[in-house]
């Protein structure tokens, strides 16, 4: 891919009347918190904006038209220029961006994350000539991937198969990576390898373009609109000059790309998170059952309370693991790891009483607490689970 493509607007696409609820938290947007500057508040102003007019139109379609969704959310993404924020690992403002976006688009929020996590492997470990080659690409909108998880490889990486052989001025790749989102559209991929039998430190990290021959792919099926899938590699070379940092550098570059790019993955599930809360408060002062609008009973009342007050939790705690992500503190990889695991678990809580509040409108297919139930599930799972997270924190406090 070279050079920015020419933007939908000057095309045919008028975008039908905005879906989406205006964003207005009783007490102010979250881009309030002293953790946020003015220009990352005037920056998420524009990403509403942004949100509104070009991401939530086209969301309604998501489920039909995943793969030319996906890539035309990456299209808009770059046309608006939003991806220099995830090729630059600009973490609070990729925050503050999939917090909109996943109000929006479940699967608008991944392909911008992924556009991150394609790239922060490269801004980590990277050599000059690598940036100035694949940045910029990205940037304007190349799929990126990011292949670390195999099949029995999942929450312990370092279980990893896929083998890296050097050859002459080439590394020959042989084995498969699996749950891999935009694979089989992704122009780039960062994949993770092991360069030596049995060794659990031997790994190294490669730039493989997507268009590699004996590169394939096969779908899974997920349960929210997401393209992923299944990467085998059958022999694929990768020339020498595509290795990102050392040989044996694997592993650190994917944890410093995770620790970096973990409270985004919260940011997104504050955004569902949020949009689950609005539509449950429009729909308890619509609804009227024994006389009285829902919002009349107490029950409801508490559960309205509760999910505003663990997702002002959710939203702090994000907050400051992104600052902490953004000037590069010792307390990141801890911040990272409780704003994933509390946002993530306490957004899938919201979203059920969302569900709950809606009675049977919340189950009904098409509805968007019926989606949002879905899309917020897998939040728990990638970028290390739950239990992870959990993990990585309890380490950190006995080491
Ligand atoms: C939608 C989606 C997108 C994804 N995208 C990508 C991607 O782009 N790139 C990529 O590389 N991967 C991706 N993944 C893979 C994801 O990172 C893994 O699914 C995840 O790390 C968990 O691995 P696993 O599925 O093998 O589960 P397992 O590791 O088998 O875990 C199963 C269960 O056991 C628990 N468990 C495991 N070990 C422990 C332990 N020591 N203590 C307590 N509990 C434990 C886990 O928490 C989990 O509940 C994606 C997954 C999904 C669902």
């Amino acid at each position: 891919m070279s050079g920015r493509r020419e933007p939908y607007r000057t095309q045919s696409f008028k975008p039908p009347p905005d879906p989406i609820p205006a964003y207005a938290p009783a007490g102010g947007g979250w881009e309030e918190l002293p953790f946020f500057d003015d220009a990352l508040r005037a920056m998420a102003k524009k990403a509403q904006e942004f949100v509104a007019r070009e991401i939530a139109p086209l969301a309604a379609t998501d489920e039909t038209a995943v793969e030319d969704n996906a890539r035309e959310y990456v299209l808009r993404l770059a046309n608006g220029g939003w991806l220099k924020h995830a090729v630059r690992g600009e973490i609070r403002a990729c925050a503050l961006l999939r917090y909109h976006l996943a109000r929006a688009s479940a699967l608008a929020d991944a392909m911008f994350a992924m556009q991150g996590l394609g790239a922060i492997p490269i801004l980590v470990g990277g050599t000059e000539a690598q940036k100035k080659a694949w940045l910029p690409k990205i940037e304007d909108g190349a799929i990126a991937a990011f292949a670390l998880t195999e099949e029995n490889a999942g929450s312990d990486p370092a279980g990893m198969q896929l083998k890296a052989a050097k050859v002459d001025d080439f590394f020959r790749l042989d084995g498969e990576k699996t749950f891999i989102s935009n694979a089989g559209i992704a122009e780039v991929i960062t994949v993770f390898a092991r360069t030596a039998p049995g060794d659990r430190d031997a790994f190294t990290a490669f730039i493989v373009k997507g268009d590699s021959k004996r590169l394939k792919s096969r779908p899974i099926d997920v349960i929210s609109p997401h393209p992923i899938g299944t990467l085998t590699f059958d022999s694929v070379d990768v020339k020498d000059s595509e290795r990102l940092s050392g040989v044996g550098d694997g592993l650190r570059i994917a944890f410093a790309t995770l620790d970096r790019f973990r409270p985004t993955v919260g940011a997104a599930a504050c955004g569902m998170a949020r949009r689950a809360l609005e539509e449950s408060v429009a729909r308890t002062k619509a609804r009227q059952q024994f006389g009285k609008p829902l919002a009349a009973f107490q029950g409801i009342q508490f559960m309205l309370a509760d999910m505003a007050t663990e997702l002002s939790a959710a939203e702090m705690l994000v907050a400051r693991a992104a600052w902490e992500a953004d000037r590069g503190g010792n307390g990141l990889k801890v911040a990272a790891a409780m704003s994933k695991r509390f946002a993530t678990d306490h957004a899938h809580a919201v979203i059920d009483r969302a569900v709950q509040i809606h009675g049977g409108l919340g189950v009904t297919r098409g509805s968007i607490v019926e989606r949002l139930y879905r899309d917020v599930r897998a939040l728990r799972i990638y970028e290390g689970t739950s239990e992870i997270q959990r993990l990585v924190i309890s380490r950190e406090l006995t080491k």
